[in-house]
């Protein structure tokens, strides 16, 4: 029997990697919608060679050029935010969220009120709305399956233990480009250098977070979201090589790691075929070639952005939804050269500052409209300091 699935961020880094695995087996999916953003002609070629029934970019000025290269096709196109939505609540049995940023949890949950099964990439959706989306998920019966290399090895080292055993889940960062920097320098680094992963091939946003460790901080509120652990049970460690991605430690002293190359596919691969394994394409290691790998704790100085996800854990309430909007808001200042890449840190940190006065904002119910509010206020307030510079 074919499965239906569909791709929102089919156009980026992880929606490649699954459109991948996807066309090997080709067969055995129906592809319902495709999303992307501006570049048009990947999403029309991707919605052609799949035959979507639909595909959707996220911009309103890029629906004419869409329509043209879909014409004759018999392929539906659309655009915008509502769209985008609209499209994830079609009948899917599977569904990759691999947007970029707090725009993917919309049709995160949209599709997990339709029923279906939830391949979740966009780790901006646990750390901005974690209790949202978890009770969508069980109140619908859906299932969530975590495609971050952390929690897809995470996952894979619970099956068939209990919660109750686990003593902690540690996760490995990579150190990103900065990694070996004095913290001196870190001050001048520049977006190209900020912009390339020693290890992973990944979206230019999540390559500068690894470089940030916004991404490992995202990670850590991702975890605890997700496994419902105690922020205290959650540890960092720095592996350069990114063949670790995490390690679950029971009550009895064992520990379980997770290894494999650093091949996104992998995670992926297990998310679209859970709950079976298949062969999958990436490459077997070789531990004698291997031979040794480094562990080193990582260094709140150089990586501020660690302590403040501790804090965001323990403020809870909206304080993800304004750390990952105020993080999105310096991230495109650092594009935009208007940013260094250190005050990007100090810019999140006076935003959740000033924000956290603001109990009504803080401490608002798990709705989409009060996670848009966080993240609007946090936004304005981001842009307002980044102004003032
Ligand atoms: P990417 O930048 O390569 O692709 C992002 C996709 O989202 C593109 O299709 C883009 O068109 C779309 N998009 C961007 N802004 C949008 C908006 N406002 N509305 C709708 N669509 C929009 O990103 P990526 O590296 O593939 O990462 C996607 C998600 O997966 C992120 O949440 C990232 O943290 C997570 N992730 C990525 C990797 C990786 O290896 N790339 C690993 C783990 C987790
Ligand atoms: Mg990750």
């Amino acid at each position: 029997m074919t499965r239906r699935l569909s791709i929102f961020g089919s156009t980026g880094s992880i929606g490649l990697s699954t459109i991948d695995l996807i066309e090997r087996d080709r067969d055995a999916y129906e592809v319902v919608a495709l999303s992307g953003g501006h570049n048009v002609a990947r999403l029309a070629q991707q919605a052609k060679s799949l035959n979507a029934e639909i595909a959707v970019t996220a911009h309103s000025e890029n629906l004419p050029a869409l329509r043209d290269a879909l014409a004759g096709t018999g392929i539906e196109a659309a655009a915008g935010e509502a769209a985008i939505e609209e499209a994830a609540r079609r009948p899917a049995d599977w569904v990759m969220s691999a947007i970029v940023g707090a725009a993917g949890l919309p049709p995160g949950l949209a599709a997990l009120e339709e029923g279906a099964c939830l391949a979740l990439a966009n780790k901006e959706s646990l750390v901005t709305a974690g209790p949202l989306i978890m009770g969508t998920a069980a109140k619908h019966g859906s299932r969530i399956l975590p495609v971050d290399s952390e929690h897809s090895a995470v996952f894979q080292g619970l099956v068939g233990e209990d919660m109750e055993a686990v003593e902690r889940i540690i996760i490995t960062a990579s150190g990103g480009a900065f990694r070996d920097w004095p913290i001196e320098k870190l001050a001048e680094a520049t977006l190209d250098q900020a912009s390339s992963h020693p290890n992973w091939d990944m979206g230019q946003r999540i390559t500068i977070d690894s470089a940030s460790m916004f991404n490992k901080a995202l990670e850590l509120i991702e975890t605890k979201e997700f496994f419902g652990v105690d922020p205290s049970q959650i540890e960092v460690i720095v592996h350069p090589q990114s063949l670790i991605h995490a390690l679950v430690g029971f009550k009895d002293g064992g520990l379980m790691a997770h290894v494999g190359p650093p091949d996104m596919r992998h995670a992926i691969g297990y998310a679209l075929n859970w709950p079976e394994r298949k062969t999958l394409p990436v490459e077997r290691l070789d531990l004698a070639a291997v031979a040794s790998m480094e562990f080193r704790a990582p260094d709140e100085r150089r990586w501020p952005a660690l302590r403040l996800a501790r804090e965001v854990m323990e403020a809870g309430g909206m304080a993800g939804a304004v750390f990952n909007a105020a993080k999105e808001c310096a991230l495109d200042g650092f594009i935009a050269h208007q940013v260094g890449f250190l005050r990007m840190s100090d810019v999140v940190e006076q935003v959740l500052t000033d924000l956290s006065v603001d109990r009504g904002l803080m401490s608002a119910a798990f709705t989409l409209d009060n996670v848009r509010a966080a993240d609007d206020t946090a936004r304005r307030r981001a842009r307002e300091i980044i102004a003032g510079d």
